[in-house]
């Protein structure tokens, strides 16, 4: 049986072009890229050059691309790095309400070394209430932390209007955006944007996992989380990764110059998708943020209709279909994702969102056959109820 990917926004295959760039960095020249010796020379060019495809797709400069173990680390570094650096400004932190835990934990940690953490919020349509997040910003904010593009039901937050709000009233704030499922499906520009630094993460464009970077606008102040060799501009210490970073690199700038065509073929799939699922009447469509955001093109959520998600996925999983849930299962009310809570959902209906993300190497007929297989599940569970 053949396998259906409906979750590349948890992960994607490494690209047959991104694997071949990293084969020789393991056997062929494994050097340590602070070597002096030719082969160490060979691998810090292959790093720089890495550096410089990242800065290509980010709209950065190469020797500001800090490689870093992944958006996890980069968010880390970020979240800790500003506001550690600006505490002579001010201890105040604005957090996204959908931030990534990657993001949201740093910063509520900043907690207890005396930072005073608010998250924005969301209007009823799910959107970022920006009108809200203006009026939090304040003269003492010193970081500001929203994803451009999110991971559980794809809608595109307002960086640009939100940047232009806090740069007029917190003239210290650092701005961070995690970028990580907005790279490849809309532009992450990080001058355009306006803010001071992007995470992107390489898994999640047809990269390999372990590696991602840390782009910033400036070189203000920042204070590392690792101290040791000085690499990465003294951000990042650690011997580099070097055949991931190369992965890395090339992802990043297929990602970017394949953006136009993959964005058509991924409107058009989860076009399909969602024609399918009303038409099969498989469940309920949810769009948060939607109208007044846009939504990305490869991410769908949607109510199914009988038990709770959990359920439907480990029935899906059993026929081959990779999915997830839309909302990791809260278990009550009041901890319910903030977009949900927004758009009015009810407790029972979160637990029964699935969320199908689809990627660049999708084809219409694995689509079709995964909504067969969505069907015949559906089917099957409501005879046993
Ligand atoms: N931010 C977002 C929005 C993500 O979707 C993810 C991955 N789930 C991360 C950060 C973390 O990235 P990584 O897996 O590279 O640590």
């Amino acid at each position: 049986m053949e396998s259906v990917h409906f979750d590349h926004a948890a992960s994607t295959p490494v690209d047959e072009r991104v694997l071949e760039a990293m084969q020789r960095w393991w056997q062929e020249n494994y050097a340590n890229p602070s070597s002096r010796h030719a082969a160490g020379v060979a691998a810090a060019e292959a790093l720089d050059e890495a550096r410089r495809r990242v800065a290509w797709a980010t709209g950065a400069q190469p020797d500001r691309v800090i490689f870093t173990s992944g958006a996890t680390e980069a968010n880390n570094v970020a979240v800790f790095g500003h506001a550690r650096a600006r505490k002579q400004h001010g201890r105040h932190v604005l957090v996204g309400p959908l931030e990534h835990p990657s993001t949201k934990m740093p910063a509520l940690a900043l907690k207890e070394e005396g930072f005073e953490v608010e998250e924005l919020t969301l209007d009823s349509s799910g959107a970022l209430d920006i009108e809200d997040a203006g009026a939090r910003v304040r003269p003492d904010t010193v970081l500001v932390t929203n994803m451009l593009a999110n991971n559980e039901y794809g809608c595109i937050f307002p960086v640009r209007e939100l940047t232009r709000r806090v740069r007029k009233a917190a003239p210290h704030a650092a701005i961070h955006v995690d970028s990580v499922q907005a790279l490849g499906k809309v532009e992450v520009d990080i001058e355009t944007l306006g803010v001071d630094s992007i995470a992107i993460s390489a898994h999640k464009i047809n990269g390999p996992k372990g590696a991602g970077a840390l782009v910033r606008a400036n070189d203000a102040a920042m204070q590392p989380l690792t101290l040791g060799g000085g690499q990465e501009s003294g951000l990042r210490a650690g011997t580099q990764d070097v055949p991931a970073i190369c992965g890395l690199g090339l992802a990043a700038k297929l990602a970017e110059s394949e953006r136009e065509e993959s964005v058509a073929q991924m409107t058009e799939l989860t076009g399909l998708l969602k024609s399918e699922i009303n038409g099969r009447g498989l469940g309920r469509l949810i769009e948060p943020g939607a109208p007044t955001q846009a939504l990305l093109p490869n991410i769908l959520s949607f109510i199914v209709d009988g038990p709770p998600a959990e359920v439907f996925l480990h029935h899906l999983d059993a026929r081959g279909v990779m999915a997830s849930a839309g909302s990791a299962c809260q278990s009550n009310k009041r901890s319910m994702n903030p977009a949900l809570f927004a758009i009015g959902l009810e407790e029972d209906e979160a637990r029964r969102l699935l969320r199908l993300s689809i990627g660049k190497k999708s084809s219409r007929e694995e689509v079709l056959r995964g909504v067969e297989v969505l069907e015949g599940v559906r089917s099957e569970l409501a005879r046993h109820v």
